[in-house]
């Protein structure tokens, strides 16, 4: 048995988790408002709550939307700024008694695919969310990738390839202060500067989708040339990881016609003449980021 809590900025959702899979229960609370202690103390109660159910003592994994800094330990990136700068784990530790683990939550949506989800049978998965930013989790053989600088799969801060800077209209800055990063293009955000630069109209990512759905020419163009996008920078990632599969996550994963545009439009792009890559939509959603933290140890 395992735990998975899910710290979102709004809820704390906990489940326990049997080894095949199987959510035997479920928990979920209002997280403190902007309370660090609070936060610590509601997290260690829900794992509390928990526990007696699983009739051993449990491993438990949280993910959050920020991550651990490598030298110092605390948190960094999180959405929910009172965890910024804390020592979350070590907090945590002190009040349960023993060791957990803590990722993000990309890594997290990865691990709940590759293991229960969508890439189950496969060895190598590419967890990517499509959403407000554009994070990465890598999962080799049901265990997630690290590596020393805590960033592997972290696609969205890479570049963009010439081959997609040809396709925006003008340099875009990214909050992390470097130009033209993947995630200025590939987020929410950037199909809507996209469709703004084509178009002229102001819409968020999730109207130009329904409108292109619904047969609006100027927005299947955009959702097109998203596509495109989309399959040359996944191209360079396919070139380094090679995954057996890649896994959309995030809102814009609900975008069904990337599923069949994306591989074509990567034809040409990785270097294969036979792309065996699979890419699919995820089949946890929003629901995978607890059951990917119950996921952050391996079964033994
Ligand atoms: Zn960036």
């Amino acid at each position: 048995m395992r735990i998975g809590i899910d710290l979102g900025g709004t809820k704390i959702e906990g489940i326990l988790l049997a080894d095949d899979g199987v959510v035997v229960e479920k928990l979920r609370v209002d997280t403190p408002a902007e309370n660090y202690e609070a936060t610590v103390a509601a997290v260690c109660r829900v794992v509390g709550s928990l526990q007696p159910s699983a009739g051993e003592a449990c491993k438990v994994g949280i993910g959050t939307p920020g991550a651990l800094t490598m030298n110092t330990e605390v948190m960094k990136n999180c959405n929910s700024i009172c965890l910024n700068g804390k020592p979350l784990k070590k907090d945590i530790e002190d009040q349960l008694n023993y060791e957990v683990i803590i990722e993000n939550d990309a890594n997290c949506f990865a691990l709940s695919e590759a293991c229960y989800g969508a890439g189950k049978n496969m060895a190598t998965v590419f967890g990517v969310i499509l959403g407000t930013g554009t994070g990465g989790g890598l999962v080799i053989n049901k265990k997630l990738h690290t590596g020393p600088n805590r960033i592997a799969g972290e696609w969205g801060h890479n570049s963009i390839p010439d081959s997609v800077r040809k396709l925006i209209d003008s340099d875009r800055q990214c909050y992390c202060e470097r130009d033209n990063c993947i995630e200025t293009v590939l987020s929410g955000r950037g199909l809507k500067q996209s469709h703004l630069e084509r178009t002229g109209n102001s819409l968020e990512a999730i109207e130009i989708a329904a409108l292109a759905g619904s047969g609006d020419e100027p927005s299947r163009t955009s959702i097109d040339v998203y596509s495109q996008q989309l399959a040359r920078c996944l191209s360079t990632a396919i070139n380094i990881f090679d995954p057996e599969m890649i896994v959309l996550g995030g809102g814009l994963s609900n975008i069904q016609s990337l599923y069949e545009t994306v591989p074509k439009y990567m034809e040409g792009f990785v270097f294969t003449d036979v792309i065996l890559t699979k890419l699919s939509a995820p089949t946890f959603g929003d629901a995978s980021g607890a059951l990917g933290a119950a996921c952050l140890w391996p079964i033994d």
